[in-house]
């Protein structure tokens, strides 16, 4: 059995594990860090991420024009969110995270060079429930990828290197509890089987959500969303299987909200998949008609993406089949067919300027021709005819009605034909509105007919939930010291990041307003470090 020993074990080496990490070096404490992924991914899920990160009251803001504040975000968050009675902690992150994210979060990571584009996005502005009241969406210039380079860099050259311990390939399986105290964890070597003990004077669960192991969201499906589709993409982390949530709450740890998710309405099977039904999560064309499994579109409120990415999940859940289809052309996919996550961000992964304005100002051929030729959802034709004959052969059967689609798409085509003055479509209606804000009008078609001749050819995509980022989970206080079932902090035990729900058992509620997610697990790893720097 391999046996180590050391001040703080951090269990998970994504951005949580990492950042706790750099902190606790900082303080001088000896730092082992256990991770069950290789060492080339060493990172997680952050690594892979768009890198968009909610701060109020940035310089980007300001240069914007926006003026915002904690209380006007809070404002928002409690009614995104909307917290219950039982809520007390999340509630209580929430307050703090709005308070502190522009110096804990936004300015920590520009210290260590990481920039932002100019403009920051306007996410989840709210449907029926408000939401962002203005921009706060800032995306990192070179994606999450960038972001967790910089920060295992950070890491590998700290000053306190020699007294941290990275260890790969060990998966984590129960935690060690002596005289009421947790002091270490047992788990076994991936590679060979080999069992291991660590142990430790205080130990942070940084593992991740439990949206990795389909299973787990399946059973945990909120009732909101009826039942769980018969497919849900998987666009986690593989590992990302709640093994600590479980250990966590086998020595009395309390897991809460843990059907709360941030799943997305439109996933596309990824075509070099790294675990079972990997999925990519899309940014859904606006521009596009949001049609159900029979080619009819969703409403009466027509789907628009940029508003309660929940609502579109339960509009999608709501269908008899829970999939749908997303209609557009050519010429909407060039200006506003995006990927979620660095990976089909080049551009902006490898911070290539030129690129990235090219894309933005002459439509993204490289990621339009990517998805159409690779991804089976994906199906280009050139006429409404030929779409269905192909959209029906794609699902193996005749379930989408032609004439209910031609219906759909010549009702919408003529609102746009009858010009501006005349539109009386919900979604044109929003279209005009999300033109407005300078982010959004270079990503959105200003009213695209679908069946237009200068626009063609003509594209269906296939779109199906994926499961993302689980929205509960270990619930903490504000020091990330875990508590049990009477709400009592455990000795020697902290989480932090999406194990935690980012903080608190579930900060965001049960919605996010986008981006808490990365800053979260900044926020919550750099409190757990000091507050275990303190606890000496
Ligand atoms: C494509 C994509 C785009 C995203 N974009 C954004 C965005 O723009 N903004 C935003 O805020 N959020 C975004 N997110 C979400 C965000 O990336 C994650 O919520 C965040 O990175 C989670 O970090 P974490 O450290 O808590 O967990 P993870 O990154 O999941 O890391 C957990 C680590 O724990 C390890 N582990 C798991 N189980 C064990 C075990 N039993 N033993 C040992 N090790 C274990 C795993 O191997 C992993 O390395 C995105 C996510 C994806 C996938």
């Amino acid at each position: 059995m391999e046996c180590s020993q050391s001040d703080v074990l951090i269990v998970g080496g994504g951005l949580s594990g990492i950042v706790a990490s750099i902190e606790l070096l900082s303080a001088g404490r000896r730092v082992t860090l256990l991770d069950r992924d290789v060492e080339e991914n060493f990172g997680g899920l952050a690594k892979e991420s768009f890198g968009g990160i909610f701060v109020v009251g940035s310089v980007e803001q300001r240069r914007a024009g926006i003026h915002d504040t904690p209380e006007l975000a809070l404002q928002d968050w409690l009614a995104f969110g909307e917290f219950n009675a039982r809520d007390h902690w999340p509630r209580r992150w929430a307050e703090a995270y709005v308070h502190a994210c522009h110096d804990d979060v936004y300015l920590w990571l520009k210290a260590f060079g990481i920039t932002f584009l100019p403009i920051p996005n306007w996410a989840e502005r709210g449907q029926f429930t408000p939401g962002n009241s203005v921009p706060r969406f800032h995306i990192v210039w070179g994606t999450g990828t960038e972001l967790a380079l910089r920060l295992i860099h950070r890491l590998r050259t700290h000053p306190n290197r020699a007294a941290l311990t990275l260890k790969f390939g060990h998966c984590v399986n129960s935690l060690i509890v002596e005289g009421g105290r947790i002091v270490g964890c047992h788990g076994s070597i991936e590679a060979s089987g080999v069992p291991f003990e660590a142990r430790a004077d205080a130990l942070i669960v940084a593992t991740g959500g439990i949206n990795g192991n389909i299973e787990r969201v399946r059973q945990n499906w909120h009732t909101d969303w009826r039942r769980p589709p018969q497919t849900i993409l998987n666009g986690s982390h593989k590992y990302a299987d709640g093994t600590l949530h479980d250990a966590v709450h086998t020595v009395g740890g309390r897991l809460t909200n843990l059907d709360r998710m941030w799943n997305y309405a439109a996933g596309v099977h990824h075509w070099k998949p790294d675990k079972p039904d990997h999925g990519l999560s899309l940014i859904p064309p606006r521009s596009a008609l949001w049609l159900n499994w029979r080619g009819e579109r969703i409403g009466p409120q027509p789907l628009v993406t940029g508003f309660d990415t929940r609502d579109l999940v339960t509009q999608i859940c709501r269908q008899k089949r829970q999939y749908s289809w997303q209609l557009l052309n050519r010429k909407i996919a060039l200006k506003e067919l995006a990927v979620s996550g660095a990976e089909l961000n080049p551009s902006i992964r490898n911070k290539r300027r030129l690129a990235f304005l090219r894309d933005l100002l002459f439509g993204n051929r490289w990621l339009v021709d990517e998805l159409t030729s690779n991804c089976r959802d994906f199906i280009v034709a050139d006429s409404l005819p030929e779409l269905v004959e192909k959209m029906n052969a794609l699902q193996g059967d005749n379930a989408v009605d032609r004439a209910a689609l031609t219906e759909a798409v010549f009702r919408y085509d003529a609102q746009i034909e009858r010009g501006a003055r005349l539109h009386n479509d919900e979604q044109l209606r929003r279209i005009a509105y999300l033109r407005k804000w300078t982010g959004d009008r270079v990503r959105t078609c200003k009213f695209q007919k679908i069946v237009d001749i200068h626009a063609m050819p003509l594209i269906a995509i296939r779109e199906f939930i994926i499961s993302r980022k689980s929205l509960g989970g270990i619930q903490t206080d504000l020091d990330c010291r875990v508590l049990d079932e009477r709400g009592m902090a455990m000795p020697g035990l902290y989480a932090a990041g999406e194990a935690a729900g980012f903080g608190g058992g579930g900060m965001n509620g049960l919605r996010a307003l986008e981006g808490t997610f990365l800053g979260g697990c900044i926020f919550s790893a750099r409190r757990a470090a000091r507050a275990i720097a303190r606890e000496e």
